[in-house]
Order: structure tokens, then C-alpha cells, then sequence
């Protein structure tokens, strides 16, 4: 990491580039670049907002939201406690500042990330705010520029925080629908999560020069993979390279590049159709606001499968990490052999490749056809790798996507098992676009026009599990994890190493019971009294009943109102009402 950006009171700083000392008014004056070298500076969010908009134009949207703590994360230090760190030390209440302002004369709305603020990582309050910066932008038939810098989620808000990829691409979609422009600034650095959804997500993708983005960190790509990384990977030029953004851009030409391409999008807008459509359908969200509750298919504890509901046992949750994990644990494969009958499967993503560690086509459940897309992994250690430890590279990422569309098309609902450790955090899935993989998925299955059922069925690893997760309903066996990081990565960063892995695993609320306690997940699928692993037969059992208790209510809901009831499903993990929910309001 770079040195941080110095206080306005010093005379001087430090170059983090080239090491010169600059006098701090040049510097400033200068944008933030180094004169000698060319390094871009971090910037905090209020001075880059004075360097986009035109002067007088900025009106800052509110940004205090009710104060959320929904896990009780205690680390070395209690959250609260890193949240008033990072609140004295920026001035600001959050990790984003979000804004209306002008470019060029073209109004739009602006999201901001802040990288001083807890590494600018994705909580449930910056994903609120982005959220609204986004409705507002609908609202105000308005472009949307986002500025991003995070190393991604927020692991003290556990997997409420992963959910926040979801919350807000959906926001994204329905600025897409509208025909309204979304752009993304990528800046130094901007990983993980944010990479994962709305920094790829949008329309255009501009990278700052400088900018290093990517899903999984060089350090974790070093230590998983043992292989030095490539020169300059993971920089802008890199993503140029690869296809995965639109353009470098110098921070001097910043400015310039969003007016033109502002004009550009607004010269185009009137021939759009789209627009007469949205009022309607507004119109209609609105009545489903004040109408009845979304459909709930099972009531809670009222699952096809027994045992589901307050009574299961207690686990602790390092026991249960390691019990999701157990290489005798039924694998989706299995589980279309004995759950459902008939399954073809389809490979291949049209582009090039057939990622092992995805499967997916069509099945019967019951009779009735579904399309099954699934993470594999293996019983063996032969299996496990020829299956990439079910990390799903890229190309499975994009097969799942052709399987999902494909569904839609056919009418057909789709059933997705979710069993991964993480997406695949390698080299060649940077190379080939990880992170925008990931977030076209998130953003399809917002928006993709038939009943979309997920259950968690071993592990539910970050953003490669949503990426498969985002569902009308979310079922979870009952010894399977859901997290937005693993123990171990948690309890190397907040603690001081990974044998703090089962505290982390706690303070994470990754299991069954607690997810669905935050409203994660919607129903727990009790496992046989020994385990899933122990008898795979009843375990199938249990989730067939499950899987059509819940499936079948979903087919008689129309299309449409299937897509509002989602997004009202994902629109509910926003700040203000898990503060709500915690009784901290
Ligand atoms: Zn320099």
C-alpha cells in the first residue's frame, strides 16, 4: 500500500512513486500528480468530486444513516470502535460521499468511495448510499458516475455485506432498463466485492491511470498459486490489455473524457423507447410498496423438510466450517443423481472454454423440468483437482450466465447449488475478467424473468457463491456456511494470524441459523442427525421436499412480479433497516 495522502496543513509531501519532496500547494495544484514522475496520488472523495464537477453545481445527498453493528464483530478492537476511528480521521460518515452535481453542464448523480475509510470497503451503509445515489439518478432521468477505491466488502458485516453486490447492481439494472448511462471510475485500488459488482457492472469503465483492480488481491493470487505474478498485473494498462475496460485515462483528462462522453449518451437519449415504459412500471412498484407482503411460499419453520425451523442444533460454527467442507459431503453431481432424474448436461461458455468447476442443464424435478446449475467439487483428491477445488473460473462464471439466460428464454426455473470456496483466484481468471464475470451474473439474475431457487449446500464462498445466490428464495443445509470472506483471510487481517480462524469463523455469523436469523437465508434444510456426509440418502431426501416446497409456489407467480419481488428481497439489507432490525435505530 501507498503512503497516505498527506494533511492539508503540511507544507510538503513525499512522492509515493518517485520518492521526491513536493511542495504540497504544487502537488495540489497539479491534481495530485507528481510532476517528476507522473504518480496519481490517492485522492479522498471531497477533493475528487471538486476535480470532476463544475464549480457550484455539487449538492451532497444525506449521508447518515442510522449506526449498524447487525454481526456484534469484535476482532482485536470492536467495530463500532474502527468506525469512529475512520470517522475522526476522514470527517466523513461513511466510505462513499454522493452527490447531484453538473459535468460539463450535464447533471448527473455521483457515488464517491473513500479509500481512507476502513480501506473504502463495502458495508451495508455505503451500499445503502450508493443504492439511493442510484434510485436518485432514475429518478432524476440522470447519468451515474461512480468513482471507486476498495479493497471490498466489509468483513465486519459478514455476508450482509456481500449481499450489498447484489443490492446495488440490481440499481445498476434498472438504470440499464431505463436506457439511462452508468459509468464506473475505477481508482487505485478498487478489489474484491466492488470489483465483483457495481465498478464492472456499468455501461462504461473508465480506469484512472495508475488504477490496480482486480477480485482477488496480489497477495492472495502469491500465496494461493505460489507463482510470482506477471509484470504491471492487475494495473490499467493490464485491464486494457485484456479488454476489461474502455480506457486509461490521465487525471488531467478525466474531466474531459466524462463531458464528452456525457454529451455523446445525452445526444443519443431521445430516440430511446424505454422511457413512456418506466412510468407504469413505477407506478406499479409503488402499489407492490404498499400492497401485500412479498410471496413467502413456505412459511418460516413450515418447510417440506422436517426438522427445518428453531430446532436445530447448535453448533459451533468452526465445527460447522469443517463439516461443510468434508470431502464425503454429497457434491452437486451427486445431488442430480439422487434429487432430481433426467439431467442433461450443457457445457461450454461460447467463447472459448468449458470451466470443470461449474455444471449445469437441464433436469427434472418431480416431473417438472428445471434448469441445475451447480459448483463441483469432488470426493477425491484427483476429482478435487481436476474440478479446481469447485472454484469456478471466468468461463464457468459465463457458462452459468448462457445457462441462466437460456432458462429465461425457455421458461424453464432455474435451481442453483451452491458449493465453492471462492471464485478461482488466479492468474489467467484476472486476466480473463474475474470480477466482471461475477458481476454480470449478480446483475442478470436481478433481473432474469423466471423463478430463480438457490440453496447453499456446502460452502458459500463470497462473491463466486452469489454469484450463483442471487434467488427468489435461499435455502441453506444445515451444516453448510454462507460468508463474505473465509476464517482463515478474516483472521489474517483482523487478527494477528490465521490460527484465529475459528474466532473469526464466529464472529463471522456464517452458519445456517444465524443467516436466516439476518434474513440471508429464508430456510434452513435440516441434515440427518450425524451429517449430510454420513447419509447422503436422507439428505436428498430432505432437499427434494425442500426444493419443491419452495419451487412450486414460485411458478404461479408472473415474471415480472417475480423481478419485483427479488429486488425488494435484495433492497431490504440496506442500513437503515438492519439497523432497524437490530434494535439500534
Ligand atoms: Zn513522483
Amino acid at each position: 500500500m501507498t503512503a497516505t495522502a498527506p494533511r492539508e496543513e503540511q507544507l510538503w509531501s513525499r512522492c509515493a512513486g518517485c520518492a521526491s519532496l513536493l511542495y504540497r500547494k504544487r502537488l495540489r495544484r497539479n491534481l495530485d500528480v507528481c510532476p517528476e514522475c507522473g504518480e496519481h496520488a490517492r485522492l479522498g472523495a471531497p477533493e475528487r468530486l471538486r476535480q470532476l464537477v463544475d464549480p457550484g453545481s455539487l449538492r451532497l445527498l444525506p449521508d447518515r444513516l442510522p449506526e449498524a453493528d447487525p454481526l456484534d464483530f469484535v476482532d482485536v478492537l470492536p467495530y463500532p470502535h474502527r468506525l469512529t476511528g475512520a470517522r475522526t480521521s476522514t470527517g466523513l460518515a461513511e466510505g462513499v460521499v454522493c452527490a447531484t452535481a453538473t459535468i460539463g453542464g450535464h447533471p448527473v448523480v455521483l457515488a464517491v468511495m473513500d479509500f481512507r475509510f476502513l480501506g473504502g470497503s463495502l458495508g451495508c451503509a455505503v451500499g445503502e448510499l450508493i443504492t439511493r445515489a442510484a434510485e436518485r439518478a432514475l429518478d432524476d432521468r440522470t447519468a451515474l458516475v461512480l468513482v471507486t477505491a476498495s479493497g471490498g466488502a466489509r468483513m465486519q458485516e459478514g455476508a450482509l455485506s456481500l449481499m450489498q453486490m447484489a443490492t446495488v447492481s440490481q440499481a445498476i439494472a434498472a438504470l440499464r432498463e431505463a436506457g439511462l448511462l452508468t459509468v464506473s471510475v475505477l481508482t487505485d485500488p478498487t478489489y474484491g466485492g466492488v470489483a465483483a459488482s457495481f465498478a464492472t457492472n456499468t455501461d462504461l469503465v473508465l480506469a484512472e491511470s495508475g488504477a490496480r483492480m482486480g477480485f482477488a488481491g496480489p497477495r492472495v493470487i502469491r500465496q494461493i498459486t505460489g507463482r510470482a505474478l506477471p509484470e504491471g498485473f492487475q494495473t490499467a494498462d493490464f485491464l486494457l490489455r485484456h479488454g476489461q475496460v474502455d480506457m486509461v485515462v490521465q487525471r488531467r483528462s478525466l474531466r474531459g473524457r466524462l463531458v464528452a462522453l456525457l454529451a455523446a449518451t445525452r445526444a443519443g437519449r431521445p430516440a430511446r423507447p424505454s422511457v413512456p415504459r418506466q412510468e407504469p412500471a413505477s407506478h406499479r412498484e409503488r402499489l407492490a410498496d404498499d400492497g401485500p407482503a412479498p410471496v413467502r411460499p413456505a412459511a418460516e419453520g413450515d418447510a417440506g423438510a422436517p426438522g427445518a425451523g428453531d430446532t436445530l442444533a447448535v453448533r459451533d460454527a468452526w465445527d460447522t466450517v469443517r463439516m461443510a467442507r468434508h470431502p464425503g459431503r454429497p457434491t452437486t453431481l451427486d445431488y442430480l443423481d439422487s434429487v432430481f432424474d433426467g439431467f442433461v448436461e450443457l457445457h461450454g461458455d461460447r467463447l472459448g472454454a468449458d470451466c470443470p468447476a461449474i455444471v449445469g442443464g437441464v433436469a427434472r424435478l418431480a416431473g417438472r423440468h428445471v434448469m441445475v446449475i451447480g459448483h463441483q467439487k469432488g470426493h477425491t483428491t484427483a476429482e478435487l483437482v481436476a474440478r479446481n477445488f469447485g472454484m469456478a473460473s471466468p468461463a464457468g462464471h459465463r457458462k452459468a450466465l448462457r445457462l441462466m439466460r437460456l432458462a429465461a428464454r425457455l421458461g424453464l426455473p432455474v435451481v442453483t447449488l451452491v458449493d465453492t470456496p471462492g471464485a478461482d483466484p488466479g492468474v489467467s481468471a484476472e486476466e480473463q475478467g474475474q470480477a466482471a464475470a461475477i458481476a454480470e451474473n449478480i446483475l442478470t439474475l436481478t433481473v432474469l424473468p423466471t423463478p430463480v431457487l438457490a440453496v447453499i449446500t456446502g460452502e458459500g464462498g463470497s462473491g463466486g457463491a452469489l454469484a450463483l445466490a442471487v434467488a427468489d428464495r435461499v435455502l441453506m443445509l444445515e451444516n453448510a456456511v454462507y460468508s463474505v470472506i473465509s476464517p482463515e483471510g478474516c483472521a489474517a487481517i483482523l487478527w494477528p494470524d490465521r490460527s484465529a480462524a475459528p474466532q473469526a469463523a464466529r464472529a463471522l455469523r456464517l452458519t445456517a441459523p444465524d443467516l436466516r436469523r439476518l434474513g440471508v437465508v429464508d430456510e434452513v434444510v435440516s441434515e440427518p442427525s450425524s451429517a449430510a456426509h454420513d447419509d447422503p440418502a436422507e439428505t436428498a431426501h430432505r432437499l427434494r421436499a425442500a426444493l419443491l416446497a419452495n419451487l412450486l409456489p414460485l411458478l404461479d407467480v408472473p415474471p415480472a412480479m417475480l423481478v419485483r419481488l427479488r429486488r425488494q428481497r435484495f433492497r431490504r439489507f440496506g442500513a437503515n433497516r438492519v439497523g432497524a432490525r437490530a434494535g439500534l435505530r
